[in-house]
Parts: C-alpha cells; sequence; structure tokens
C-alpha cells in the first residue's frame, strides 16, 4: 500500500479511465498510484518520466477525448462489497454510473459495468 500524502509529497490530482475503470493517484513526488478496486489501497504504479511535468502528464490525459479519462470525483468507484452484490444481483452499474445493465455488459455510451472491470483487475493483479 502506498500513501497519498507523505511528509514530502502531496497528492496533486486524481483521474479516472471510463473505459478501463482505472484510478490514478499524481502525487507531487511524480509518483503514479494505481487503485487496487478489491482492496481499495492505492498501490505503487509507475513514476512519471523526468522529461515530462505532473501537469502535462495529467492534461494530456484529460485532454485527449477519445482517452475517456476524467478527473475522479468522491463515490465514484463501488465499493468491492457493492461490486460482488451486483454480481450477485445480476444487476451492475457502469463506471460512467448508468445503472441497471447486465453484470458483463456494457451501457449505452459503451463503458463497461464494475462487475466486468472487477473481473479484468482481478486477472491483470
Ligand atoms: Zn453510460
Amino acid at each position: 500500500m502506498a500513501k497519498c500524502n507523505t511528509t514530502s509529497a502531496h497528492e496533486v490530482a486524481r483521474i479516472f479511465n471510463l473505459k478501463t475503470g482505472t484510478a490514478l493517484l499524481i502525487r507531487s513526488d511524480r509518483k503514479v498510484l494505481r487503485r487496487n478496486l478489491v482492496s481499495g489501497q492505492w498501490q505503487a504504479f509507475r513514476n512519471i518520466k523526468a522529461d515530462v511535468s505532473i501537469e502535462a502528464f495529467i492534461a494530456h490525459r484529460l485532454n485527449d477525448l477519445q482517452g475517456h479519462w476524467v478527473p475522479l470525483r468522491r463515490g465514484m468507484i463501488p465499493s468491492f462489497d457493492s461490486i460482488s452484490r451486483m454480481e450477485r444481483d445480476g444487476i451492475a452499474e457502469a463506471t460512467d454510473g448508468c445503472e441497471h445493465i447486465e453484470p458483463d455488459a456494457t451501457c449505452i455510451h459503451g463503458f463497461p459495468a464494475w462487475t466486468d472491470v472487477a473481473l479484468r483487475h482481478g486477472l491483470s493483479g
């Protein structure tokens, strides 16, 4: 588990990919953390390259509309318990908030169900 803020670094931004369900937290020390959907913890993921500014790293993603990155808002990511419930009930929510879709389907906007995202995260670790 990695900390969002340390004595020498603070959180700069949190961004979320609607297409993959990946949530990233960017820190002022150029470390990028990725949220594990199962544990809910932030984990060390990568470092921003020395020749790219932190601002550019974030803007590059948010400005690319085809990339489907958005600022991560509180409550956007369901708990693992909620995702398990969607799987059990056979009624899921999509990463963009669309409700009542099949657990293995995408919503009308083309975004996956959380249950599908969790499965892929589980497989890739
Ligand atoms: Zn949708």
